[in-house]
């Protein structure tokens, strides 16, 4: 990518690091595979692997209960949606190294009522969708019916409620909500989001007899998530609640905190050079 080429030879993320001073940086993941097929949510086991290695050296890797204890420039590990590489690679991975991680799960996925409409478009080669869906102009459901597909067919890339209990019991993990269905809340009335987020945290403590305090909006950018859901979030008592919107955490309310986004398209190098926070600036040029 050029932009991160031009910040790397001048040296621009160091120097924006060094006048920001940011405290956190939240790394947003959703999957770890061998290989990766959505390069949007997957990373590869290789790739990530280093990257733990690097925050271990420059990091003080923290859960997200521990944001404002850190002393050192913290980083924060996250994984939507919940899927079945989070129990098979990732929770084996970080427990052998001591470093804690958190999970946000959208409960229809466990309850294999997942709509994974995102792993039928990569197979029928249609991922210019991906915008409409979000959007609600198609509906996730009708694009199965359509095409003859079950949803069933990708019910095995998502956790169970079993695998989920035991991670839950360990104290490096951190369940979050990330809604019931998974859907744009900003498309829904006010009461369809207090059902998509009460619901889903109410089944989540229930299954795993915790409470659940950290919340994930999906999609979770501006057009999906605002001050109205916040709102909201903050109703059912979330201590916080992460976005997509990009940049390091610093004084931003803790229900709608921001996170670096990790894609399996980019180098070390470049995921360097976006946890520096550079790349939120164009937050400001919209
Ligand atoms: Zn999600």
């Amino acid at each position: 990518m050029a932009v991160n080429r031009i910040i790397q030879i001048f040296r621009l993320d160091s120097l924006y690091s060094f006048f920001r001073k940011d405290k956190c940086s939240i790394l947003m993941f959703h999957r770890v595979v061998k290989d990766v097929r959505i390069a949007g949510i997957e990373i590869s086991e290789e790739s990530f692997k280093s990257l733990i290695d690097y925050l271990k050296e420059e990091f003080e890797i923290v859960s997200l209960n521990s944001i404002s204890k850190s002393e050192k420039r913290c980083a924060i590990l996250t994984f939507d949606d919940g899927y079945k590489d989070n129990y098979t690679f990732v929770y084996p991975y970080l427990t052998e190294r001591n470093i804690p991680f958190t999970i946000y799960i959208t409960t229809d996925f466990l309850d294999k009522k997942a709509i994974l409409w995102w792993y039928l478009l990569k197979d029928l080669g249609k991922d210019e969708l991906v915008k409409s869906i979000r959007n609600g102009e198609i509906e996730p459901e009708e694009l199965f019916r359509e095409n003859g597909v079950s949803p069933e067919q990708y019910v095995e890339e998502t956790l169970n409620w079993e695998e989920l209990k035991e991670m839950s019991r360990s104290s490096l993990v951190t369940i979050g909500g990330h809604t019931t269905s998974h859907p744009n809340l900003r498309l829904l009335e006010s009461s369809g989001v207090e059902f998509e987020i009460g619901v889903s945290k109410q089944r989540l403590e229930e299954e795993l007899e915790i409470p659940i305090e950290h919340f994930a909006y999906p999609y979770g950018g501006k057009s999906e998530a605002d001050e109205v859901t916040y709102s909201i979030t903050e109703k059912f008592g979330f201590k916080t609640a992460v976005t997509t919107v990009e940049d390091n955490v610093r004084d931003q309310q803790s229900i709608a905190l921001p996170r670096i986004p990790i894609s399996g398209n980019s180098s070390l190098g470049d995921i360097k050079v976006r946890l520096s926070g550079i790349f939120s600036l164009k937050n400001y040029l919209r």
